[in-house]
């Protein structure tokens, strides 16, 4: 199983991708239009995270996408039924690829909380640091005990205090 992070960051207005296995991210710098609601950048990002498994994903064992989004997952949950309509250009483009995808390799769309968010940090690291490139691999530091994955020392320390220090 694959695990791809999405997120939308408003500050910046980007859109961020973040592969859990490689450690890959991908930033796109999105127009926005006048009067769109923020939610954009969450399509935007689910947009590129489908483009990014059609493209570069070689997995049969399947993918899940993590959005901290429940509206991205009420959506995608909409997707799979056969009266989906949409007159928005973008969400109807993502109920394509949804599809294109979901033919090829089996898609799950699971909600977790904003702080557990990989692309989430990603985006939050980089709000006031400039990103290397808008394609990168993260430097990972990855936790021991769990293997579950860090974008900076302090929050690898911060999970390890958090989970592993048994408190007497
Ligand atoms: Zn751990």
């Amino acid at each position: 199983m694959r695990n791809i992070y999405i997120d939308g960051g408003t500050k910046r207005n980007l859109a961020c991708i973040a592969d859990e296995e490689t450690g890959f991210v991908k930033l796109r710098k999105i127009r926005k239009t006048s009067r769109g609601s923020t939610a954009i950048f969450e399509f935007e990002s689910l947009m590129t995270a489908l483009t990014y498994i059609q493209k570069r994903v070689i997995d049969n064992g399947g993918v899940t996408i993590h959005t901290d989004s429940t509206e991205i997952v009420r959506f995608c949950r909409f997707c799979k039924s056969d009266n989906f309509t949409s007159r928005n250009k973008l969400k109807f483009r993502c109920f394509q690829k949804i599809r294109q995808v979901s033919e090829r390799i089996s898609l799950q769309v699971h909600w977790l909380p904003r702080n557990h968010n990989l692309a989430g940090k990603v985006l939050e690291y980089y709000r006031k640091r400039k990103p290397p490139s808008m394609e990168f691999v993260l430097d990972s530091f990855v936790c021991k005990y769990c293997n579950s994955r860090y974008i900076s020392e302090r929050d690898l320390k911060r999970h390890i205090y958090n989970r592993h220090v048994m408190l007497s």
